[in-house]
């Protein structure tokens, strides 16, 4: 344990993608799955985090220790096959699938998710998402308390959902099969993928956490809080994105609790607008205070942990 990196009183925001989040006691980064299973085995109730990119890290800090992934990078590629470990990050995969002519991980050139995150949420975009090319996780199972080795059908996949999400496992590494392509073809679609980003979505100079809800089946989350009016919502330290109204931006000094009340506000005028119930994409992970507490309650109906 003593020679893993770990850092203490952290400030999470310098690791958020939203550039919110408070003091953590302990953190620890991994360089290994040696180094991540002695961790998980060791430290009572971790929390563990990837790139931080789908996440609101409570600006009253965080009591429980976490273990962030980001520096588990391993890749492997043998023939059509990639095995990433779970802190590879989403678009440097891209970059090295296009660079072995391999097709299906376009989508992922856009959004800094990393494999372990992507596999928790079921990532996607642009058509694709990850449980397309899955053929196995490899995952610490928490009750078992060892390895275990998951078929793409047991990872209970759906709309950004996963088998992960009920705890019970964490993501080491994980291997997929894609197809052979042109590789102009698969640049194609990643410059594709890219353009289409710049034109709506934040840039990450505009801290932000990716789409705020989850879309209602067959409609957009996006669309619906545009009709309802929520760009409106504007104030000193948030705001909703101009160019995509599922997007919240942190202005500069945004705490946790800003995000939440914003979150609110635009879930209720969603229910009031279209008798709709929104419900949140974005993780909240830390210790809330007791304002936060009642707007978890309503925003998520049960609290995040
Ligand atoms: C600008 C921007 C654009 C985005 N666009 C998209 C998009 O198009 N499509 C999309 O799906 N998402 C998008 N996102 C959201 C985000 O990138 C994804 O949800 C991504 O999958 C989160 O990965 P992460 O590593 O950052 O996870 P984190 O934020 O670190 O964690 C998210 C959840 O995953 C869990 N987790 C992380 N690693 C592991 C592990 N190894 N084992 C078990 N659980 C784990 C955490 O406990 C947490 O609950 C976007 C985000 C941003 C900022």
């Amino acid at each position: 344990m003593n020679n893993i990196e770990c850092k203490e009183n952290f400030e999470m925001k310098n690791l958020t993608s939203f550039k919110i989040g408070g003091c953590v006691n302990k953190i620890f980064f991994p360089k290994s799955q040696a180094e991540f299973l002695t961790l998980i085995k060791n430290i009572e109730s971790p929390i563990i985090l990837g790139n931080c990119s789908n996440i609101i890290v409570s600006s009253h800090g965080c009591s429980r220790p976490i273990i962030c992934t980001s520096k588990m990078n391993n890749i492997e590629i043998r023939g059509t096959k990639i095995i990433a470990e779970c802190g590879v990050r989403g678009p440097l995969l891209s970059q090295k699938a296009h660079e072995s002519k391999l097709s299906g991980f376009e989508f992922m050139i856009g959004f800094p998710g990393s494999i372990g995150g992507n596999l928790f949420m079921n990532a996607g975009a642009h058509n694709q998402s990850i449980s397309d090319t899955l053929t196995t996780a490899c995952l610490y199972d928490r009750e078992k308390d060892e390895i275990v080795y998951l078929t793409n059908k047991d990872m209970e996949f759906g709309y950004r959902h996963s088998i992960l999400q009920t705890g019970r496992y964490i993501a080491l590494s994980a291997e997929f099969d894609l197809k052979r392509e042109n590789p102009e073809v698969i640049k194609g679609l990643m410059d594709r993928n890219l353009e289409f980003r710049k034109n709506i979505q934040p840039p990450l100079t505009y801290p932000n956490a990716g789409s705020v809800f989850k879309n209602p089946e067959n409609d957009s989350a996006g669309r619906l809080l545009d009709k309802a009016g929520v760009k409106d919502f504007n104030f000193s330290r948030v705001a909703v994105w101009q160019k995509h109204a599922n997007f919240i931006i942190n202005k500069g000094e945004a705490t946790s609790e800003d995000v939440l009340e914003l979150m609110l506000l635009m879930q209720r005028k969603v229910k009031s607008t279209y008798t709709i119930e929104l419900t949140p994409e974005i993780r909240f992970i830390g210790d809330m205070n007791k304002h936060e507490e009642e707007i978890c309650q309503e925003l998520y109906k049960k609290i995040q942990k």
